[in-house]
Parts: structure tokens; C-alpha cells; sequence
């Protein structure tokens, strides 16, 4: 049995209660990890070494700063395989996946790392007046908390930007998803990050993460996870006047236009309903095909869902692994239920799998629905699992409607061959994030993030380091 524990202060340490949590293998269904179960002395702790090491970290040269983050990006790099084999253990994604995503958490340290170097004042002269210039200058200790779904991925692209910027950070992962974040504190402390500078405390939602909402001594929360949470983050942290930016659930279109290229939207359709056993947030989970194309478009891409393998995460040619969790697993299926007491036809899966050598794991057959109307709860609400439902549409102003009936304003998804109408369609989508003939491409430069009740505020490129920290006027006045 692994025991996983804290990062406080440069060490590895037990919680201060002693009581740990079970950590689940999702393929098996078995316990395999203990997960420290931290509470608000944990959280104190990390912030009492968080705030000790603040002032020589803010005046570390911005040189300095690159050298010891690009390290942690090259030790990530060096340990890619078990940091993958780990992260599908805990989660159930297949480990060929968990490498893609280890890749991606390198860069997350490697780009924040150059923007340690690049990121800087703005100034604005007022004719022969004065001249003003922007201080931007680091918070001081920050609070990053992170979901299950990608957990090193999205762990590191908060932690990486709030530490660029010259933070300290105490940092959560998903108690149901530790095991990575608990093998990069060993990659901080072989690259030489100073005591203090990076902490990461494990454990519950609400005991540990709710901990460092509550601290007053924790600036800002960078939070990522889903709405219900979020609205309860918020509603701490706002009468404290706590800087927040929160990426939250989705419920993204996908919209084919007859004019597509099919087979190209086909291929990734497939991808960006299924991949990661339809648990990242940005998969599109409402599919709309325009009525011209929609019995081809339908039966090519059941020809492909059939070939999907689902089962063990060790086998390169298996596509969907384990659902995260027994509680979300259930989740799942109770949905399922929900979407055949409204009426939808099960074209493929709908039920849970049961792959040989796993039959204890918790899977669940990658599943299209179709029949459904746009606006019933399978359509509106977040399942956050392999399930997909198909609609047609006729017009651009009706899928358009129907692409903006959710609450949610993450990301969609457009495929035509009219570049006039992907334009008007764009300007008019309330999305973060809209994919034009592409789905999950990535420049870490761009603003990433949703509208509506997906959040508030953008991660990536320049906006991570303008939340991560307070913009300062300074106005010199200019005497003849
Ligand atoms: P969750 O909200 O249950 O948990 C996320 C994190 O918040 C975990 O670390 C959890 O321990 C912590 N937490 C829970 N209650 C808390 C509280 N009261 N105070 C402080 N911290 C608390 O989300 P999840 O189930 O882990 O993740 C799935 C959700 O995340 C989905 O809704 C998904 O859409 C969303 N998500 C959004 C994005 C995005 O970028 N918008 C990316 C990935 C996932």
C-alpha cells in the first residue's frame, strides 16, 4: 500500500491529525494508496511556510526563477512514464493518454517558465505631464485548487503561472486523484525549489480546500472543478474581497454544418465525445448535425464508436479506460436512466462494461443517444461522462439557439467549410473557447476559459500572470 503525503516547507510530511483517506485504482475497484486527510492545521502549516519563503522568492531574479521552473519541466519530461503509469492508476485513463497529458504538464512549467522572464511593466506617457508606469507585482500567497479529470495537467497549469509570478502557493489536488501531485513535489525537490515556495496539502473538498478558501492570509483562489462548487468557493471568498478565477462545468456543442468535411469531423467528433472517458471538460457533449448529412453522418460515426475498445488502461490499443471515481461512475449511470425515462434511443452502449480481467473496475460503454429534445435535462445538464446525444438541426439561427439554451458557456465546436459563416457563427456563440474545424488545439499563449456558469476569468499566456498579480500605477509627474 502507497502512503502519499504532504509537501510543507521543502519536506514530505504526515498530516498533522494522522488520518488518512482510501485512494482508489478505478480499473479494479481497489484500494491502493492512503491520501493524507489534511485539515485547516495542514493548511496553516503550508501557509506559514508559504509566507515565510514569499520575500525572497518575489526578489529572485526573474533568470533565476526561469532556471529552477524550466528544471521541474525537464524533470517532468525525465519521469514521464511513471508519472503517466501513476496518473492512470489513480484516474483510470489509459496510460498512452496520461503521457500525452505528462507532455502537456512540462510545458505548463516550461511556458510559465519563459514568461517568468518576459512578462512586464506597460507605460503610458501624457504628452509632456507625466509618464505612468504599471507595476505588476506578485499577490503574495495564493490558494490553486484542481479536479480529478486531468489532474497533473490542470494542477500545473495554475501552480506554474501563480509561481512565474513570484507567489508562494498552497496547492490541493483532487482528493480522488493525488498520486501525481504527490510525485511532483519529489520532482520540486530534486530540481531545487527553495523550502516553502511550492506546498501541497491533500485531502477533502470540503475540509482541506474550504481551509484555504476560509484563510484570510490566502490571497487568491485559482479554482477548477465544477459549478456547485465554484458558487460555494465564491460565496466565502467574496466578502473577504478574494481575487478568484474560476474555470468551471460544461455542456458544449459540437455543430456540423452540411458543408463540412465529414470524415475529418467524424474522426475528432470521436474524440471530442469519448476521449478521457468524456471527462474533460471541454468535450462536446451535444451534438448537432444539420438534417442534410444527418443519417450519413450518424452511421459513419457509430461504425467508428463500435471499434472503440474500452478496458485496460495499460493497453496501448484501448481508447476508454475506467470512470474516475464509484460515486461519479453511479452518477453516470443515473443519467443514463434519466436520459431513457425522457425518451432517447440508445444507438450504441448505454449501460456499464465489464471488461475481462477489470469486471470489479468501474466502466462504462462509450454510449450515443439520439431522439432526445435539445432542452431536456440530458441536454442541459453536465454528465461529465462517455455519453454523447445527436440532434439534427435545418438552420444556422436554429442551431444557434439551440448551441446557447445551456447555462453553461465553455466551448463549441464548428465545422463548415464557409469561412463567412464560421465568423458570424463565432461572434455570436457564448463560449470562452470557440473550435473552428478542430476540437482541443491548444496555444498556451491564448485566453482559456468560460462564460455563464463556467466561470469567471481566464487562465493562459498573459492572463494567468495579470490574476496572479496586482497591477500597480505609478504616475511621475514631468516639471519644465
Ligand atoms: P469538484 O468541484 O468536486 O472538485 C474540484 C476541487 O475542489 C477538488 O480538489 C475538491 O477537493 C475541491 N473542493 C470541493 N469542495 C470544495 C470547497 N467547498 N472548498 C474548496 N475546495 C473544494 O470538481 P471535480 O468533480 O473534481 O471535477 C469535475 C468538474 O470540473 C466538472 O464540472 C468539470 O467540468 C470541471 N472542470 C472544469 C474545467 C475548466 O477548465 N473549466 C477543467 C476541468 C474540469
Amino acid at each position: 500500500m502507497i502512503t502519499l503525503k504532504n509537501y510543507i516547507n521543502g519536506a514530505l510530511c504526515a498530516p498533522v491529525s494522522g488520518n488518512y483517506l482510501d485512494n482508489y485504482n478505478p480499473a479494479k475497484g481497489e484500494v491502493y494508496a492512503r491520501v493524507p486527510d489534511s485539515g485547516a492545521e495542514d493548511v496553516e502549516l503550508a501557509w506559514e511556510a508559504a509566507r515565510a519563503a514569499f520575500p525572497s522568492w518575489k526578489n529572485t531574479a526573474a533568470e533565476d526563477k526561469f532556471k529552477v521552473l524550466n528544471r521541474i519541466a525537464e524533470l517532468i519530461d525525465i519521469h514521464q512514464q511513471k508519472l503517466a503509469e501513476a496518473e492512470s492508476l489513480d484516474q483510470g485513463k489509459p496510460v498512452w493518454l496520461a503521457k500525452n497529458e505528462m507532455t502537456r504538464a512540462g510545458q505548463n512549467f516550461r511556458f510559465f517558465a519563459t514568461a517568468a522572464m518576459q512578462f512586464g511593466s506597460e507605460s503610458h506617457a501624457m504628452e509632456d505631464k507625466a509618464i505612468n508606469y504599471t507595476l505588476r507585482q506578485p499577490i503574495g500567497v495564493v490558494g490553486c485548487i484542481s479536479p480529478w479529470n486531468l489532474p497533473l495537467y490542470l494542477f500545473t497549469w495554475k501552480i506554474a503561472p501563480a509561481l512565474a509570478a513570484g507567489n508562494c502557493v498552497v496547492a490541493k489536488p483532487s482528493e480522488f486523484t493525488p498520486y501525481t501531485a504527490a510525485l511532483l513535489a519529489e520532482i520540486c525537490i530534486e530540481a531545487g525549489l527553495p523550502k516553502g515556495v511550492l506546498n501541497i496539502v491533500h485531502g477533502l473538498g470540503g475540509s482541506a480546500g474550504q481551509s484555504m478558501v476560509e484563510h484570510k492570509g490566502i490571497k487568491a483562489i485559482s479554482f477548477t472543478g465544477g459549478t456547485a462548487t465554484g458558487k460555494r468557493i465564491a460565496s466565502v471568498a467574496a466578502p473577504m474581497f478574494k481575487k478568484l478565477s474560476l474555470e468551471l462545468g460544461g455542456k458544449n456543442p459540437n455543430i456540423i454544418f452540411a458543408d463540412a468535411d465529414i470524415e475529418k469531423a467524424v474522426k475528432t467528433t470521436v474524440n471530442s465525445s469519448f476521449l478521457n472517458q468524456g471527462e474533460i471538460c471541454l468535450c462536446g457533449s451535444r451534438v448537432f448535425i444539420q438534417k442534410e448529412i444527418y443519417e450519413t453522418f450518424k452511421e459513419k460515426l457509430l461504425a467508428q464508436v463500435t471499434l472503440l475498445k474500452t478496458g485496460n488502461p495499460s493497453d496501448d490499443t484501448v481508447r476508454v479506460g475506467a470512470i474516475v471515481s464509484k460515486p461519479h461512475f453511479e452518477k453516470v449511470l443515473d443519467y443514463l436512466e434519466i436520459a431513457k425515462s425522457e425518451g432517447a434511443k440508445v444507438l450504441i452502449g448505454g449501460a456499464a462494461a465489464q471488461p475481462e480481467g477489470f469486471e470489479n473496475g468501474w466502466f462504462i460503454a462509450p454510449t450515443i443517444l439520439e431522439g432526445l429534445p435539445q432542452d431536456c435535462r440530458t441536454n442541459m445538464e453536465e454528465i461529465f461522462g462517455p455519453v454523447i446525444t445527436i440532434m439534427p438541426f435545418e438552420t444556422e439561427d436554429e442551431v444557434l439557439e439551440f448551441a446557447n439554451a445551456t447555462e453553461y458557456g465553455l466551448a463549441c465546436t464548428l465545422w463548415t467549410s464557409d469561412l463567412n459563416r464560421a465568423h458570424r457563427m463565432a461572434g455570436k456563440i457564448e463560449s470562452g473557447i470557440v473550435w473552428i474545424n478542430c476540437w482541443l488545439l491548444r496555444d498556451l499563449r491564448t485566453p482559456f476559459g468560460g462564460m455563464k456558469q463556467s466561470g469567471v476569468g481566464r487562465e493562459g499566456g498573459w492572463e494567468a500572470m495579470r490574476f496572479f498579480t496586482e497591477p500597480k500605477n505609478v504616475c511621475i509627474a514631468i516639471h519644465s
